[in-house]
């Protein structure tokens, strides 16, 4: 995802329930019970913002659970909300307690368990958030989901959480004016004339592959829509509103190459389809799987979107394939994204290795430290909107990239691609993430993980050099000067002698060290062959640190 400075106040409102099962991040957890698969019908209709749906939710029941819960935002004082009708299994109506925004139903004794159960929820309200009914850019009517992080429950009974996986479909009803897109592959759209003989369109599409629910979406508007090509028989299309299907199919094209480069980076794209959406999502881009949704103001027709297209299309991968399993460690779906988005930019550079995107990124970390002195993984957040932060993206970013020199490219990606594959289209935590790089490169990285993703800050260096001409040697000396932690790192410099007095155009010797610092004050002697006139720290960009010289 992709901020966008929001226009309007932003309010979640957070309820915390005590208890065993309580995840670090908050949100009650059903151990025994794992959702199968939703289907939801919804209808929307063009006189009123009041939707009709009902959910069909399958499930596992691990063992006999009384109580199933599920998240649906009620109707709230200003009457919006959702409003239950029934709830009922076949034809058997159960017993249930909407309260607090969540739902509590009664399973009957007569489930067998452990064992796989149905029931269907019947509802209707106004949706309070999670499906925007707004007006788009040229005046028309349309319809967004929009879910992340927790906003699918204003208009989903669900369980609203990344760790518990899904398949879904929906099946929509709207006038025939709009087109419909979701995630998955369109089963099928057709006319009908329902009794009040309104003529209505219902569009029925269909994701086999489980997604958290953050991630679901319809998308109804006037759209004008093309398949791109195929990346290794995936159709990549671009919806766009039917007034910007020029630009529009300009700007999202680019969509096809990036597809083709994360699948050769990776390994295969999980879903049927990739649906690059124009919408009016609150974010700037929003990577509904399968049915990406971009901001409705990202159409220019000047075909610079590729960076904003990269990274929500690397979430495919990563946040919608593998998926966080606890809200704090979201920088495995920012970081890759904001690390591979940075890949894909300079992959389209002849030569360039990614220093200009650390360079910037470093700054933004380094600036935002002096502001939060917080951790990567930050368990103190409940208000899940504050993890899109920093931290989660830049920071996330070059966690990736510090372990890439840390293990040379061909580990690297050999444990990405295996990180991928061993998670793909399931959940995973940070320390996943770590054993399968362990197993790669074949060492431990516990502290490597430590330092850089648990602990809050980086390392700030002082340091100073002599030359020794008659020794032929420098000297140098390194002090770690932040409180929080030594950190253990090696600090990549460059030794440069003066450019060649005969063509001052020539650049002079140079040679490359990296030197471990493994305490909080080390001192070095190096061995030099010609005259130093200079020492660069990091010259490749390959370290997170701030540095400050002094003079001896
Ligand atoms: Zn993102």
């Amino acid at each position: 995802m992709i901020k966008k400075i929001l226009p309007f106040a932003y309010i979640i409102l957070w309820f915390i329930v005590p208890g065993i099962s309580l995840a670090k991040d908050g949100y009650h957890r059903n151990p025994d019970v794992d959702i199968i698969h939703y289907c939801f019908r919804i209808y929307l209709n063009d006189s009123t913002d009041r939707i009709e749906g009902s959910a069909g939710i399958t499930f596992n029941l691990a063992k006999k659970t009384r109580i199933l819960e599920l998240d649906l935002v009620g109707k709230n004082s200003k009457g919006s909300g959702m409003v239950i009708d029934r709830i009922e299994s076949g034809t058997h109506l159960l017993t249930y307690q909407h309260e607090n925004n969540r739902i509590e139903i009664e399973i009957p004794d007569t489930l067998k368990t452990p064992g796989t159960f149905t029931l269907s929820v019947n509802y209707s309200g106004i949706p309070a958030d999670g499906l925007i009914i707004s007006k788009n850019k040229f005046g028309e009517r349309t319809f967004f989901g929009d879910n992340w992080p927790d906003r699918a429950r204003n208009w989903l009974p669900c369980v609203d959480h990344p760790s518990d996986k899904a398949t879904v479909e929906f099946i929509v009803s709207a006038p025939e004016k709009y087109k419909v897109v979701s995630n998955g592959l369109l089963i099928a759209g057709f006319p009908v004339i329902p009794a009040n003989s309104t003529r209505n369109w219902v569009t029925h599409w269909k994701e086999d592959v489980p997604v958290p629910t953050k991630v679901m979406v319809i998308g109804a508007a006037d759209f004008a829509w093309e398949t791109v090509g195929l990346s290794k028989g995936i159709p990549i299309q671009s919806w766009v509103y039917a007034q910007d299907r020029e630009p529009g199919f300009i700007d999202y094209k680019p969509a096809l190459d990036i597809v083709n480069y994360y699948q050769d980076l990776i390994g295969p794209y999980s879903y049927e389809k990739l649906a690059n959406v124009q919408s009016r999502t609150i974010f700037g881009g929003m990577e509904n799987s399968g049915c990406i949704f971009y901001y409705e103001g990202s159409i220019t027709g000047k075909n610079q979107l590729h960076s904003l297209l990269a990274h929500e299309i690397a979430h495919q991968w990563f946040g919608d394939a593998v998926t966080e399993n606890d809200w704090h460690h979201i920088w495995i779906s920012e970081g890759f994204a904001t690390y591979l988005e940075a890949c894909y930019a300079d992959s389209l550079i002849p030569d360039r290795k990614l220093d200009a995107s650390m360079a910037d990124m470093r700054k933004s970390v380094i600036e935002y430290y002096e502001k939060t002195h917080k951790p990567v993984i930050d368990t103190t957040i409940r208000n899940y909107m504050d993890l899109l932060n920093t931290n989660s993206y830049q920071k996330g970013a070059w966690v990736l990239h510090m372990l890439r020199q840390e293990l040379g490219d061909k580990v690297f990606w050999t444990g990405i691609r295996n990180f991928y594959a061993a998670y793909r289209d399931k959940n995973a935590m940070t320390s996943d993430l770590q054993s399968v790089m362990e197993e790669a490169s074949g060492r431990s990285l516990r502290d490597f993980f430590f330092q850089w993703l648990d602990i809050p800050g980086q390392p700030v260096i002082q340091w100073s050099w002599t030359y020794n001409k008659k020794k032929s040697r420098v000297e140098i000396d390194v002090e770690q000067t932040q409180s929080q932690h030594n950190f253990v790192f090696k600090l990549p410099l460059e030794l440069c002698g003066a450019p060649s007095v005969a063509d001052p155009a020539k650049p002079g010797k140079s040679a490359y060290y990296q030197v471990p610092i493994t305490e909080k004050k080390v001192h070095v002697t190096l061995p030099v062959y010609f005259p130093i006139r200079e020492i660069r720290l990091d010259p490749k960009i390959q370290l997170l640190f701030q540095g400050k010289m002094v003079t001896r």
